[in-house]
């Protein structure tokens, strides 16, 4: 016979495994420009992004669960940035951090991705160009708010991940030019065959 854990249990215990991964983030850091400094100074000795248990940068998308995205991302880099966030297991968080990871900043060119949300979901936006540690660890304690209120055991919030926000698509256009739907599994770049 099966054995079936009843709600009201995993509802209690939701809170429980919610502060331990608000408390355990792994960030996977994408850093691409100048933002990228900040990121490193934000884990260094005077800032210490330790404090909020979340200093474990390791570069093994598979281990991780935080990415942040820190500088400009142009659309050669764009499949390496998603393989990466489709790697990284749910329960997942991203921070976009900067003005060029969240709306390209000033390289508003055919070249650099006009935010990264059009491509992956992001959970914190982190404004400035470059923001200063404290605001990305500001984010950070956003985030882990966020996580304490929304998470659940089963990661049924993950499911409205797919849901359409980005861009809406234009008929008229062919169908390899690159298009920016909020379903990023659907993203296309641009053929330039
Ligand atoms: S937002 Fe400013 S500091 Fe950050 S990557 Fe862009 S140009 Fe560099």
């Amino acid at each position: 016979m099966a054995i079936t854990i009843p709600d009201i249990m995993l509802a209690r215990l939701d809170p429980l495994a919610n502060w331990v991964r608000s408390n355990s983030l792994w960030p996977m850091p994408f850093a691409t420009a100048c933002c990228g400094i900040e990121l490193m100074a934000t884990g260094a000795s005077k800032h210490d992004i330790a404090r909020f248990g979340a200093e474990v940068m390791r570069f093994s998308p598979r281990q991780c669960d935080l990415m942040i995205v820190a500088g400009r991302v142009v659309m050669k880099m764009l499949p390496v940035l998603q393989r990466i966030w489709m790697q990284m297991p749910e329960p997942k968080w991203c921070i976009s951090m900067g003005a060029c990871a969240s709306s390209g900043g000033v390289f508003d060119t055919y070249a650099v991705v006009q935010g990264v949300d059009r491509f992956i979901p992001v959970d914190m936006y982190v404004p400035g160009c470059p923001p200063r540690p404290e605001q990305l660890i500001q984010s950070i304690i956003d985030l882990q708010a966020k996580i304490r209120q929304t998470g659940t055991l089963q990661g049924t919030e993950f499911g409205k991940r797919t849901e359409h926000k980005g861009p809406l698509q234009n008929a008229d256009l062919p169908a390899d030019v690159l298009t920016a739907p909020g379903d990023y599994t659907k993203s296309q770049r641009i053929n330039l065959n």
